[in-house]
């Protein structure tokens, strides 16, 4: 099945607002294993309207048009179909009393301009809102298209989608099939190292599909599986997911929404261990991915953002010395404010970042983007060096150094490193 998403609103086409509606949907129908092929967005104009949705019910087997289904001049989406398809707008008794029963319950009366929205294309199905007025319609055409149309306030269309759209596409069934989804995150590597490593999983053609997608540096293997079932899909699905478990092991973080947070909190769970954080460049970002996470306060006694040499000195007990000779940047300091801040809190770990975020402040020899992590535990201390690039913004090299520091903690713990 393949869809089409076309967003209405002239306030998109000139900028005025961001369609955050067309990602949504996409992700949303990504997940029932419609892929979506085209986005059109179009501004409020009748005869265009008209004309973007018929290139979409010719090329599409399901088409969903975000906004124009409010009550103003301006919302011509219900028109815009009943015109293609050559039928009339009726009004629907049940849509008319559901609006004027929102109004009442706000203590409204209802303007008369509501109205139009409980008209309908003949033949077409209303799809109740459970949060606003405007309901939607779900109209099959004799052409290629069935049409979804959603409101354009974006929590009116989510909720339509989950509560109207998604179980009416399970009802028919995709096709037939059923297609399972399973993603599996990776981090420590780049996006062209692990693909090169998997270039028999990710070959056009291959069932089931594997696609690799980056975001924020972790990888993700996305698994798409068909079948007649879904016990089928899946069990067509488990001989790729175990050849990614094999060969990727130890890079592997989680899976669905599982990011290197996660993992270090599993490794802090299973090891029964307790990590402490020193952060200078990533000013906390540590801390706040971890306390992001409910339930950690076990694990977790705390952290220190030790932004400047007096706080690393006072709070963490690094050596003016060391500062002085080798500078705040530097595997020494990395080294120490681990190793101050693992005595301080009496963690199992202690895991520190001191670097530069830029964009001012480098130098030859110290660029943007030189960063150094420290890690101490029982047996001693350490520190690593990343070169994150000067080229990076500043917020890039802050998560990626947060994130490479908490990989590194999480890999300890397992054993690996
Ligand atoms: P409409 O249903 O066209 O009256 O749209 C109502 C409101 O929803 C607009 O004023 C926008 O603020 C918002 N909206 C419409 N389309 C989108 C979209 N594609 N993405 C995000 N917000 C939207
Ligand atoms: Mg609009």
């Amino acid at each position: 099945m393949i869809a089409e998403i076309v967003a209405v609103g002239s306030e998109l086409v000139t900028g005025q607002a961001l369609d955050t509606n067309s990602q949504w949907l996409s992700k949303a129908l990504g997940e029932l294993g419609v892929s979506v092929h085209f986005h059109t967005t179009i501004g409020d104009d009748l005869d265009e309207n008209i004309e973007a949705f018929r290139i979409a019910r010719n090329r599409a087997d399901l088409v969903i048009t975000s906004g124009g289904l409010g009550p103003t001049q301006d919302d011509l989406t219900r028109e815009s179909l009943a015109r293609l398809q050559g039928v009339a707008l009726v009004e629907n008794a049940d849509c008319l009393a559901a609006i004027s029963a929102m109004f009442a319950r706000r203590n409204r009366s209802m303007p008369d301009r509501n109205k139009v929205q409980a008209l309908i294309p003949e033949g077409a199905d209303p799809l109740p809102n459970s949060c606003g007025t405007a309901p939607g319609v779900w109209m099959k055409t004799p052409e290629r298209a069935t049409f979804a149309c959603l409101p354009g306030v974006p929590n009116e269309l989510r909720a339509m989608f989950e509560e109207q759209v998604a179980p009416r596409l399970k009802g028919m069934g995709l096709g037939g099939r059923v297609i399972v989804h399973r993603k599996i995150n990776l981090f420590g590597r780049g996006e062209s190292d692990v693909e090169a490593l998997a270039l028999d999983l990710t070959a056009r053609g291959r069932k089931p599909e594997v696609g690799i997608t980056v975001s924020e540096a972790t990888i993700s293997f996305r698994i798409v599986s068909e079948g007649a079932t879904e016990a089928e899909a899946r069990d067509l699905m488990e001989p790729t997911a175990a050849i990614i478990y094999e060969r990727f092991a130890n890079l592997i973080v989680g899976e669905g929404t599982d990011d290197v947070v996660d993992a270090l909190i599993h490794q802090l769970k299973r090891t029964d261990s307790t990590i402490a954080v020193a952060e200078s460049c990533s000013g906390g970002l540590i801390a706040h991915s971890i306390t992001s996470i409910p339930d950690v306060s076990p694990y977790f006694p705390g952290g220190v953002v030790s932004y400047s040499n007096r706080a690393k000195i006072d709070l963490l007990g690094v050596a003016p010395e060391l500062l002085a000779s080798h500078g705040a940047v530097s595997p020494e300091v990395a080294e120490a404010m681990a190793a101050g801040v693992r005595e301080k809190f009496r963690s199992t770990i202690g895991l520190s970042i001191t670097g530069i975020a830029g964009p001012k402040g480098g130098t030859a020899e110290k660029p943007v983007g030189l960063v150094y992590m420290g890690l101490a535990t029982a047996d001693g201390v350490e520190s690593r060096r990343l070169d994150l690039g000067a080229e990076q913004p500043r917020d890039i090299i802050q998560r990626r150094s947060a994130k490479n520091a908490m990989n590194w903690a999480r890999l300890r713990l397992q054993g690996v490193v």
